[in-house]
C-alpha cells in the first residue's frame, strides 16, 4: 500500500498536472487526497481560475497584440471576487 500524500506534495502535483498529465495511479492518489482535504480542494479550484484568467489573457493578445493584458475582463473580475469570497479570503 503506498502511503498517503500530504499536502505539500499534492500542491506540487496539482501545478505540475497543469503542464504535464499526471499518471492514472497519481491522478487516483491525488483525486483521494482532495475528496478528504479541504484545503487542498479550494487550491486546485484557485489555480483553475487563475489558470483560467491566465490562458484567457494571454488568448486575447494572441487576437489584439495591443489589448490591454494588464486589465482584467469584468468576468475575469467577478470570477475572482467570487472565489475568493467563498474561500473567505476577501
Ligand atoms: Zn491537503
Amino acid at each position: 500500500m503506498t502511503e498517503m500524500l500530504n499536502c505539500q506534495k499534492v500542491s506540487f502535483l496539482l501545478s505540475q498536472s497543469l503542464d504535464t498529465p499526471l499518471p492514472w495511479i497519481m491522478r487516483a492518489r491525488l483525486g483521494l487526497h482532495l475528496l478528504m482535504c479541504r484545503r487542498c480542494a479550494a487550491f486546485r479550484r484557485q489555480i483553475l481560475v487563475l489558470t483560467s484568467v491566465v490562458r484567457g489573457a494571454a488568448a486575447a493578445l494572441a487576437v489584439d497584440p495591443g489589448h490591454d493584458t494588464a486589465a482584467l475582463s469584468p468576468a475575469a473580475r467577478a470570477r475572482i471576487k467570487e472565489l475568493l469570497a467563498s474561500q473567505g479570503a476577501a
